[in-house]
């Protein structure tokens, strides 16, 4: 396996180059890769460093969903576990967007112990992307709508890193008090 500092910096390399020119929703479409950032971030805090082929499946979560990546070349950059992990927080983009979400809610539960944290982090980055100052109604509805779906998803996914799920409280608790 690479040595830990390379299969990190590699992981962040190849998610710039595959979400080159993706914008992330909510705060002011900052570039996609900045999402990705908060994720392996939320991931290295959460284990304190120890967990070099998770922080790179936070870097790469959403290279198979939403790029041309696929499992095998994962699987033979980085490792197996990386390539796993990274499937098991992929959507299957060919069903409709309420039929995607039902399912994350029906899965989570029986995801891996380190896809649950992954997904989290997810969450987590993606409600504080949500929240702003003068929410217009639109946006208001996105959040109330999408911190309801990822409560119900990470019920699914708690209990296996307090960081986290205090980090996810925390956002969730700021979501609705920015209403
Ligand atoms: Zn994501």
């Amino acid at each position: 396996m690479l040595p830990a500092v390379r299969l990190i910096s590699e992981a962040a390399e190849l998610a710039a180059r595959r979400h080159n020119g993706m914008a992330r929703k909510g705060r002011g479409n900052e570039p996609y890769i900045n999402h990705l950032a908060e994720v392996a971030n939320l991931l290295a805090r959460a284990t304190d460093g120890g967990d070099a082929e998770l922080v790179a499946a936070g870097w790469l979560h959403d290279a198979i969903e939403d790029t041309e990546t696929t499992r095998e070349e994962l699987a033979q950059r980085f490792s197996d576990r990386v390539a796993f992990l990274v499937v098991e927080c992929t959507d299957d983009m060919s069903l409709p967007k309420a039929e995607r979400r039902r399912r994350q809610v029906v899965d989570a539960p029986k995801k891996s112990a380190d896809a649950k944290l992954i997904k989290i982090a997810d969450k987590i980055s993606n409600i504080e992307a949500r929240i702003r100052p003068n929410p217009s109604s639109e946006e208001r509805a996105d959040l109330i709508e999408y911190t309801d779906w990822a409560e119900q998803v990470v019920a699914g996914c708690r209990g296996g890193n307090p960081y986290l799920d205090e980090k996810f409280d925390d956002a969730v608790q700021r979501a609705r008090a920015s209403l």
